[in-house]
């Protein structure tokens, strides 16, 4: 009976395997033709200065408004842009589109607003990736010092000889750069003092166990106090309640980000958000704007 199971298995096995194979096919022609069709949409999140409560940067989220499926979160659709390259495309589609919705919120009033876009990693071992950015800034007619650029760790520590002289370029330009879901990688701390970067953004993964976990919450204070020392901003990502934003503030970590403040949303939401909050320089928490 064990035999026959196994021919069972087997058996059911390859046909789904091929199934796999054509929805990938398939799944990689629609994101190829959605970037022709400019189907991606880019929301945005507020990151919150803890001291002064204002929201001064804002981080992009990648969305594709798929003509039937809807909205595709990037959970469903980064991995394979990444397995075929199009994530190079893609990224690109997205700085530009942020680029250009930064500086017209900058000539709308709010003067200060930065963004910060996700790299991916086959992005960043693009040899003209600062060419590209550059260019994208100009066009835009955005000053690159409102432009944040997040990689993450394991990308960051992959061939860290080529990766500082890659981040000293983007730094020349004025670019800023953060090193993204801190914590989760294998960061080699004498690396991390090389590497000519802005910020840190503490994995919400750790955020989350801040009351629960007393761990949490040591990887958290020992992440602000490695900042410090290396006078580098900090993100907690992942704020979710009150208590732990409360926490952040008391632990002097310079920015939160999280959906107590709000989700991603796409500009005009973000825009009544922005009016709803800092109008009155009053910081609402309005999880479900
Ligand atoms: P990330 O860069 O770490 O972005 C933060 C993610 O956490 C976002 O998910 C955001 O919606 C989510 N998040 C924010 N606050 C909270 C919270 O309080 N609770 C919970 N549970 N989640 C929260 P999202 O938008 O689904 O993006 C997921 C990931 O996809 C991003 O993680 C990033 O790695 C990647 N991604 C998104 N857009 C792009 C892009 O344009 N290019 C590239 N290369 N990757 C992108
Ligand atoms: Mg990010
Ligand atoms: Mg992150
Ligand atoms: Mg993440």
């Amino acid at each position: 009976a064990k035999q026959q199971g196994r021919n069972h298995y087997q058996y059911y096995l390859a046909p789904e395997k091929t199934e796999a194979q054509i929805e990938r096919f398939a799944m990689e022609a629609m994101l190829r033709k959605a970037l022709e069709k400019d189907e991606l949409l880019v929301y945005y999140q507020p990151r919150v200065n803890t001291k002064s409560e204002s929201v001064v940067c804002v981080e992009a989220l990648v969305r594709w408004q798929h003509p039937t499926l809807g909205i595709v979160a990037p959970k469903d659709f980064i991995p394979l842009a990444e397995e075929t390259g199009l994530i190079v495309q893609l990224g690109e589609q997205v700085l530009r589109k942020a680029c250009k919705q930064i500086k017209k919120w900058q000539d709308e009033g709010m003067d200060e607003l930065s963004v910060s876009v996700n790299l991916s990693p086959l992005q960043f071992r693009q040899q003209h990736l600062p060419g590209v950015i550059a260019r994208i800034l100009r066009q835009a007619g955005l000053k690159p010092r409102f432009l944040e650029l997040e990689i993450t760790e394991s990308a960051a520590m992959q061939n860290v000889n080529r990766n500082i002289l890659m981040l000293r370029e983007l730094k020349e330009m004025g670019v800023k750069i953060s090193i993204d879901d801190f914590g989760t990688g294998y960061s080699s701390l004498s690396y991390l003092k090389k590497f000519p970067i802005d910020a840190l953004k503490v994995d919400r993964s750790f955020i989350s166990g801040i009351h629960e976990d007393p761990d949490d919450a040591a990887i958290v204070n020992a992440i602000i106090a490695l900042a410090k020392t290396l006078k580098l901003n900090v993100t907690a990502e992942g704020v979710e309640t009150e208590s732990q934003y409360l926490y952040l503030q008391q632990h002097r970590c310079d920015e939160a980000q999280g959906y107590l403040f709000g989700k991603p949303m796409p500009p005009e939401t973000f825009e009544e958000w922005y009016k709803l909050n800092m109008r009155e320089k009053d910081l609402m928490f309005s999880p479900d704007f």
